[in-house]
C-alpha cells in the first residue's frame, strides 16, 4: 500500500520503520529540513545540546521496534544506565541523590526523613503494582474497539487508584515535605499536575526508579539518526520542507494529502504525527468529521509546556551531576500558577541536564552545556512570549547563582531559548504543549485521541497527543498500535 506519513517525530519515524518492513511503500512529508521534530539537537563553538528530551525510561520498547524490523538495537545504539538517576536539591539545603539501588536511596531517606523510610519503600511497591495493572490495558493495548478490551480484567479497574489525586495519596504516605515533593514531581512526566491528575499516574516513579533512568552514548538525538538509517534502510523516502496543508478524502475515504506549495501526495493510507488537534481541526476537512467530534478534540486539555534556556558555560559545576533538580519552596503555588492562572511561576522548579557530566564531549574541557528547562503554561494570552523570553531568562539565571551556581552569568559563551511559542511554531503540537496531551482527569486515559480515526476511513495517527501519550517510549509505542490497527483494518 502507498502510505503517506505527516511528520518524521518519533512516532512518525518509528511508524514508518514499522510500515517499511511490513513491505509497504512510505514517504514521510516533513514540515522542517531535519528529522525528530521536539528531539533535536544544537551544536555550537563546541557545545552539543539536546533541545527535548534528556532521559530514556523502559528502553526495552525501543528494543522491541528494532527486534520487529530484523535487527539489533545495540546496531545502532549505545543505551547507558545513568546512577544516580537524578540529583535533588531542596531550598533547605538538603540533597537527595536518587539511584536505582533502593538501598542507597533508604540510606539517604534514614537521614533526612527517618519516619518515612518503611512509607517509601511500600510506596515502590505500590507503584509497582499500579504498574502490573495498569500496562496491559492502558499502554499495550490500542483500546480501539470492544475486541481490545476482551481480556482485560475488570476488576483490575477499580484498583488502579483513579479517584483520589496524586498528591492526595502522596500526603497520606509521606511525614516529610522532601518526599512528598519528590514523588509529585513524576507527574510532570506526562505534563499534567499532580494536584489534579488521579494517582494512577504514582505508576511512574516505579518505571523510573526500578525499571532505571537510560541515556544515549552521543546524545538523545542519536535516536532520531538511528531511526532515520532505519527508516532509510528499509526504503522510507523522506521529504523535508514540506508542509501539509490538507487531508485530501472522497466520501470520508482518505485520497492522500496536499502540501503548503499545492502539490498533491495521493495515498492509499495516511499515517499523522502531527497533534492530533492540529489533524483534526486544521488538516481534515471540516466536512470529514462531525461538529461533536471536533469540539471533542478542542477541549482535549493540552499538557503543559516548557521553557528552555541552554547556556554554553566555561566552568565547570561539581555538584551537578548528569540530571538535576532544584526543587521550589512551594509545590502547590507553582503547579496553580501553571495550571490555573497560566503564568510562569515565579519560584520554579528547575531542571539542569548537565550531559557534559558524562559525554566530556559536548562540552570544551572545564565547560558545561547546560539544558535547563522550567514547566510552563500552554499558550494562552496571559503571557507575551516576546516580552516574557528575556525577563524569565534573567531570573532562571539569578536564582541558579543563589542555589550555588556562582558568577554563573560571568561565564556564559553561548545561550538560546525555546518557548511555548517556539514549540508551537517549530513543531505545530498543541498550544505548545510538549507531552502531548495532560491527564488531569480521571478519564483523561480513554479521552487521547486514538490511533485510528473512526471519521477518515484510512487516517491513522500517531505521536504524543494521541493514546497511549507523551515521552519517548509510549509514542513509539502509539506507532505499534496504528500499525497493529493498520494490519486488522486495511488488510
Ligand atoms: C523540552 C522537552 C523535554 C522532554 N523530555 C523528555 C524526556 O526526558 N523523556 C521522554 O521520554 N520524553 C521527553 N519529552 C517528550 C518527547 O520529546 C515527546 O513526547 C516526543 O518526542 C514527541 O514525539 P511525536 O511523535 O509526538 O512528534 P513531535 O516531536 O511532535 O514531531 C512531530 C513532527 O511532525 C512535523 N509536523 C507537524 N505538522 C506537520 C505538517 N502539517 N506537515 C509536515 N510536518 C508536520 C513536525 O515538524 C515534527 O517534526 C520532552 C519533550 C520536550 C519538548
Amino acid at each position: 500500500m502507498d502510505i503517506k506519513i505527516i511528520g518524521a517525530g518519533l512516532g512518525g519515524l518509528a511508524a514508518s520503520c514499522l510500515l517499511a518492513h511490513k513491505g509497504h511503500d512510505v514517504t514521510i512529508l516533513e514540515k522542517n529540513s531535519s528529522p525528530g521534530g521536539k528531539i533535536n539537537e544544537i551544536s555550537i563553538d563546541g557545545y552539543r545540546f539536546d533541545t527535548g528530551p534528556s532521559l530514556l525510561t523502559m528502553p526495552f520498547i525501543l528494543e522491541k521496534l528494532f527486534e520487529y524490523c530484523d535487527t539489533k538495537i545495540s546496531d545502532y545504539l549505545d543505551i547507558q544506565s545513568v546512577d544516580p538517576i537524578c540529583r535533588y536539591f531542596y531550598p533547605n539545603g538538603i540533597q537527595f541523590d536518587c539511584y536505582q539501588d533502593t538501598c542507597l536511596n533508604t540510606a539517604q531517606i534514614q537521614e533526612f526523613a527517618p519516619n518515612d523510610v518503611q512509607a517509601y519503600k511500600q510506596f515502590i511497591s505500590y507503584a509497582e503494582q499500579l504498574f502490573e495493572r495498569t500496562k496491559d490495558a492502558f499502554l499495550y493495548n490500542p483500546l480501539y474497539g470492544l475486541s481490545d478490551l476482551g481480556n482485560l480484567d475488570f476488576t483490575d479497574f477499580f484498583k488502579i487508584d483513579a479517584f483520589q489525586t496524586v498528591s492526595g495519596r502522596i500526603d497520606k504516605q509521606f511525614e516529610s515535605k522532601e518526599l512528598q515533593q519528590f514523588f509529585k514531581r513524576f507527574t510532570t512526566y506526562n505534563g499534567s499536575s499532580p494536584y489534579r491528575a488521579p494517582a494512577t499516574l504514582n505508576v511512574i516513579p516505579y518505571v523510573e526508579l526500578s525499571l532505571g533512568g537510560y541515556y544515549l552514548d552521543g546524545g538523545m538525538y542519536s535516536l532520531i539518526k538511528a531511526l532515520t538509517s532505519l527508516a532509510e534502510s528499509k526504503g522510507v523516502n523522506i521529504q523535508y520542507d514540506t508542509e501539509i496543508k490538507q487531508i485530501n478524502t472522497v466520501d470520508d475515504t482518505i485520497k492522500g494529502v496536499t502540501d503548503g506549495d499545492g502539490n498533491i501526495h495521493s495515498a492509499d493510507i495516511v499515517v499523522s504525527n502531527s497533534d492530533a488537534s492540529e489533524t483534526y481541526l486544521s488538516l481534515v476537512n471540516k466536512e470529514d468529521i462531525s461538529l461533536l467530534k471536533r469540539k471533542k478534540v478542542a477541549n482535549v486539555e493540552p499538557s503543559c509546556s516548557g521553557f528552555v534556556l541552554m547556556l554554553g558555560v566555561e566552568k565547570s559545576y561539581n555538584a551537578l551531576t548528569h540530571h538535576n533538580i532544584f526543587f521550589s519552596e512551594d509545590y502547590k503555588q507553582e503547579f496553580k500558577q501553571i495550571f490555573e492562572d497560566k503564568v510562569m511561576p515565579e519560584d520554579p522548579t528547575i531542571y539542569i541536564a548537565n550531559t557534559s557530566h558524562t559525554n566530556p564531549q559536548d562540552a570544551p574541557e572545564d565547560s558545561s552545556n547546560l539544558f535547563i528547562l522550567v514547566n510552563a503554561p500552554y499558550l494562552s494570552d496571559n503571557i507575551d512570549w516576546e516580552k516574557e523570553e528575556k525577563r524569565y531568562k534573567k531570573q532562571i539565571i539569578r536564582k541558579l547563582q543563589e542555589h550555588g551556581l556562582t558568577d554563573l552569568s560571568d561565564h556564559i559563551k553561548y545561550s538560546n531559548t525555546i518557548t511555548p511559542k517556539d514549540f508551537y511554531q517549530k513543531y505545530r503540537s498543541n498550544k505548545g504543549s510538549i507531552y502531548g496531551t495532560s491527564s488531569n482527569s480521571k478519564l483523561a486515559a480513554f479521552m487521547r485521541p486514538k490511533n485510528k480515526s473512526r471519521s477518515v476511513k484510512g487516517l491513522y495517527l500517531v505521536g504524543g497527543s494521541t493514546h497511549p501519550g507523551g515521552g519517548i517510549p509510549l509514542v513509539t509505542l502509539s506507532a505499534f498500535h496504528a500499525v497493529e490497527l493498520i494490519n486488522r483494518f486495511e488488510e
